[in-house]
């Protein structure tokens, strides 16, 4: 059977509503799924591994990035820059992969404008307290950086209209659970499936 142009996905969500909590569990449970590594001017976390999480670098080496037209969306959050490679994302479609990419609301606006197929998926925390605790929990942040993040979950929430779908992560199963039905749903429509109904037709 030929394969069809893989899915480009957005998740965006506040900071602490758990992206990469959900999107670890759901790269175990769906193997097609190839997140994309940003770029980010942000100092590493504790556990944060440089290649893996991020692409950490200095504002120089970022700028630098931009020059070099290597970067298809980028945004300043906070104090930090991040951005998304260009390089990997048509080559990961054209290999039918599911690519999600974990940005924040501007990036989504401007990852809409170049492929307007994308589909988009907003992750909710079930309240503003949870999402403060496990701000709180995770103690990578100061005071100062968790009231800037809180305030920007705020604006974030209130742009969520911007986007297809909506998962609330109370429990991380059931997020998962729901991104995986999203995924599926979305292979099915049929302007994804055009070339494996060409074949039908060609053989019948
Ligand atoms: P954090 O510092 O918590 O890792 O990330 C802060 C915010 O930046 C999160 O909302 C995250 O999704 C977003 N982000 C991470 N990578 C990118 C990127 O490449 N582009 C954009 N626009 N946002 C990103």
């Amino acid at each position: 059977m030929s394969k069809e142009r893989g899915m480009l996905i957005i998740l965006s969500g506040p900071s602490g509503s758990g992206k990469d909590t959900i999107l670890t569990e759901l790269s175990k449970r769906d193997s097609n799924v190839q997140v994309s590594i940003s770029l980010t001017t942000r100092p590493a976390r504790d556990w944060e591994i440089d290649g893996f999480h991020y692409f950490f670098m200095t504002e120089e080496q970022f700028q630098e990035k931009l020059k070099n037209n290597e970067v298809l969306e980028y945004a300043k959050y906070g104090q930090n820059y991040y951005g998304t490679p260009k390089g990997p994302i048509d080559k990961w479609l054209e290999e039918g992969k599911t690519v999600i990419l974990k940005i924040e609301v501007q990036g989504a606006e401007k990852i809409r404008k170049v492929y307007p197929d994308v589909i988009s998926i907003f992750l909710m925390p079930p309240s503003m307290e949870v999402l403060e605790e496990r701000l709180r929990c995770r103690e990578s942040e100061d005071e100062e950086d968790i009231q800037r993040r809180l305030k920007i979950a705020k604006d974030e929430i209130n742009r969520s209209n911007e986007y297809d779908y909506v998962v609330f992560n109370d429990v991380v199963d059931y997020a998962v659970c729901d991104l995986s039905t999203i995924i599926k749903a979305e292979s099915l429509k049929r302007k994804r499936l055009t070339n494996k109904i060409n074949e039908v037709m060609n053989n019948a």
